[in-house]
């Protein structure tokens, strides 16, 4: 099974307006709630493939009941943790329609109890196995220190399952520490990891392959729309996705990482497996919403992937 762990999820607005026009007033045009990241995103992709999993990490209110009636609707098992008095934040997301790219505000959440904490942990004891792959995407809330999201990280490790982060900053940083089996950084959180100053591919592949020297089995280093590196002490994979008319790519990379990981979990092979992860967060960026893919656009990107060896 795959056990995905978002310890400060959100709900996201998604608010389409033509232009964002500063010193005016912008009239919105649709808005859209929407679920948000990030590790709920792969248990979406996953259960869209039929590959069982369990979507926990902690919830609040009204915001975190709407979140989890969402995932439940798209057929994910959601087991949270609930802190009472306390609501899920919301991320706004805004949509241009006559223009590339989207903005992004987000609510800090709220301050995390030392006993949902423990209960988070509990739960995590109860319900990963040994054979089990789980990812933990995204920062951590307020109330949860580095020194807590390592201990998360160290009961993974002990039970024995794979583990697979995406993160950033001082989170990736103590992440590394664990020897994930899998990490994906994008570019910026890459640089600010290794205070790289570079963008020379050939720097990159590199910078991967020490990080590989220190115990990660697989870097995926995503790259918006130039694709991905992927990098294993054995092999380098450079990958290019089609050419598409981007929409909205917020969200891009955790569909990104949930189409590998169910494909890696499943046994295919590096190439296969983010070749199918390159195609469906392709079908993503194309979409408005942040949770959304499509199988079918995915089968058709599939032939379109170039993928080769570095
Ligand atoms: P987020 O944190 O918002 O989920 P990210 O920054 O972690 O995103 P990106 O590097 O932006 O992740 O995107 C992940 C993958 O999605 C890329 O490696 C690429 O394969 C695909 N992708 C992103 N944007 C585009 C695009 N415009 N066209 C095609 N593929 C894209
Ligand atoms: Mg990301």
């Amino acid at each position: 099974m795959v056990v995905t762990i978002t310890l400060n999820p959100s709900l996201d607005l998604n608010i389409y307006v033509d232009k964002l026009r500063k010193n005016q007033n912008n009239r919105t045009k649709n808005m859209k709630y929407d679920i948000g990241g990030k590790a709920t995103h792969v248990s979406l992709v996953l259960s869209a493939l039929g590959i069982e999993n369990i979507a926990t990490g902690i919830m609040g209110g009204n915001n975190g009941e709407v979140l989890i009636q969402m995932m439940e609707n798209r057929g994910v098992k959601c087991d949270f943790v609930f802190q009472e008095n306390s609501e899920t934040r919301i991320s706004y997301i805004i949509v241009q329609q006559e223009e590339e790219g989207t903005y992004m505000l987000t609510e800090r959440g709220f301050v995390v109890d030392e006993e949902i904490i423990e209960e988070l942990k509990r739960k995590i004891r109860s319900i990963v196995n040994k054979d089990d792959m789980v990812v933990i995407s995204g920062g951590v809330p307020d109330g949860i220190s580095i020194d807590i999201y390592s201990q998360i990280l160290s009961l993974v490790e002990e039970i024995g399952a794979k583990l697979i982060i995406d993160t950033s900053r001082e989170c990736l940083a103590e992440a590394i520490k664990h020897k994930p089996y899998l990490i994906k950084p994008n570019e910026a959180e890459l640089k600010e990891l290794l205070k790289l100053e570079c963008t020379d591919e050939g720097e990159y592949v590199k910078e991967l392959k020490q990080l590989n020297e220190q115990g990660i089995e697989i870097v995926a280093l995503s790259l918006g729309d130039k694709g991905s590196i992927i990098s294993t002490e054995k092999s380098t994979l450079r990958i290019i996705p089609p050419n598409i008319v981007q929409v909205n790519d917020t969200g891009c990379g955790d569909v990104f990482l949930g189409g590998a990981v169910s494909m890696l979990y499943k046994g295919s092979e590096l190439k296969e497996a983010f070749r199918f992860a390159t195609a469906i967060s392709t079908s993503k960026a194309e979409k408005g919403g942040t949770s959304e893919f499509s199988l079918e656009e995915t089968r058709e990107f599939m032939k379109e992937v170039v993928v080769y060896d570095v």
